[in-house]
């Protein structure tokens, strides 16, 4: 039945894109798209947009999977961002800026960080100018589509020899802020030839990003290091010892679906704030065709609105979760947050039945959790916006009405390394 309204509902959105193409092609405007057009029309002036509104808005953010569309939870709307992106502007990097801000509203995201390379693999193949008029033409795709733009740029410790250090500066003011910090280094280009030197130069940048305001992050702090495991070297404990990192990106998506339990539980000890991105290089479409995944990596932010100001104001506060193939990673109190102003749990003793509503684009998982003498059930998937009803069934098949409570584990969100966030349901 389900597969059946699929398939016509496909065969309605073929035909109509039939019939939008032989309407193009005849010249004409398709009824239904001058209609949305007009709807989306700015009023002049209205805030947030530029004045000549030149940048069509784009309204299906559905190519890959559903929309991850979340509710308003404890007056913080809750966004989904992704903090860590690389555009043509570093050397091993595919897409133009405004392509990367095509696809975050594609992927269903309401903010997104450029953060191309310094130093070494800066990309010097395009001019000044051009960038410019790059990073001018994202930021009017982003405002016309009521996305949030964020500079940013990836540093790191200018040298081959392992281990590698790279982090995120995030809402600098302007190409300026990253000007300065590309002098810094070239200045000390020459004389960077030992290891030490070079992580001696990357502190300075980091001092020079957290002076300039920034939010800073330790990007995968496991990537290239030995045994690929995530250790405090003397420059990244000279790093922490000075405060000088605001969070960790405990999932990188590009280099593996986990999370790295060492730099979760190092978030969690030290009160840093909690970031999952993509680090996408290439297209998001043959990044998620790679990795086989539904969904991009990204971090939730609980924000008071969909702001650059409202955003910062939230990771200052720690208020995230990372998100890894709809594995959620938390703060205790971010993940119950989540948990609860998305799932509708209740217990009808009366008809022995729990029920379950998920108000969210998200998946779960959940282990129900029974008193001794009650039909332990399997697992419950509750999939996004599904509804499920569990019978609370006594073994000895005696009847009355449920006593006891009943506590679902969540088995995709996780409040520790390998701890899974539970709760009581009233
Ligand atoms: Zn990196
Ligand atoms: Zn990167």
């Amino acid at each position: 039945m389900k597969k059946r309204s699929f398939i016509s509902g496909a065969a309605a959105i073929f035909a109509a894109l039939l019939f939008a193409g032989a309407a193009l092609a005849a010249g004409k405007q398709p009824a239904a798209a001058s209609a949305t057009q007009q709807k989306g029309q700015p009023a002049a002036g209205q805030q947030g947009r530029p004045a000549d509104f030149s940048y069509p808005r784009i309204v299906h953010p559905t190519r890959v999977g559903k929309p991850l569309d979340i509710p308003d939870i404890g007056g913080y709307r809750v966004l989904k961002c992704d903090f860590h992106n690389h555009t043509l502007l570093s050397a091993d990097g595919l897409v133009s800026p405004m392509n990367r801000i095509t696809e975050g509203i594609e992927t269903g995201l309401d903010a997104l960080a450029i953060t191309d390379h310094f130093g070494y693999v800066r990309s010097a193949a395009i001019p000044e100018a051009t960038e410019a008029k790059f990073f001018e033409r994202a930021r009017a795709i982003a405002a016309a589509n009521h996305f949030t733009f964020i500079m940013g740029s990836e540093l790191n410790a200018t040298t081959k020899a392992w281990p590698i250090i790279h982090a995120n500066a995030l809402f600098l003011k302007d190409k300026n802020d990253i000007r300065d910090m590309y002098d810094l280094i070239a200045k000390d280009q020459s004389n960077v030839d030992t290891p030490q030197k070079a992580y001696d130069v990357f502190v300075e940048q980091i001092r020079m990003a957290k002076a300039k305001g920034a939010f800073t992050e330790l990007n995968h702090p496991w990537f290239m290091q030995p045994g690929d495991k995530f250790a405090i070297t003397p420059t990244l404990k000279r790093l922490f010892d000075e405060k000088l990192f605001d969070g960790i990106e405990i999932v990188n998506a590009s280099i593996r679906e986990q999370v790295d339990n060492d730099a979760f539980a190092l978030c969690l000890e030290k009160g840093l704030t909690i970031i999952g991105n993509t680090d996408c290089h290439d297209l998001i479409f043959t990044y998620l065709n790679n990795f086989h995944i539904a969904h991009r990596g990204m971090t939730l932010v609980f924000a008071r609105e969909n702001s650059a100001a409202a955003i910062r104001e939230a990771l200052d506060a720690g208020r995230t979760i990372a998100v890894s193939n709809f594995k959620f990673y938390g703060r205790p109190d971010n993940i119950e947050m989540l948990v609860r102003g998305t799932i509708v749990a209740q217990v009808d003793p009366a008809a022995n039945l729990l029920s379950l509503r998920n108000l969210s684009g998200l998946p779960y998982r959940l282990d129900v959790v029974l008193p001794d003498g009650y039909v332990k059930p399997e697992w419950v998937q509750l999939d996004a916006h599904g509804v499920v009803s569990v019978r609370l069934e006594r073994l000895d098949n005696a009847a009355g009405a449920f006593a006891g409570s009943v506590t679902l584990v969540v088995r995709n969100a996780f409040v520790a390394p390998d701890k899974n966030f539970s709760m009581t349901v009233n």
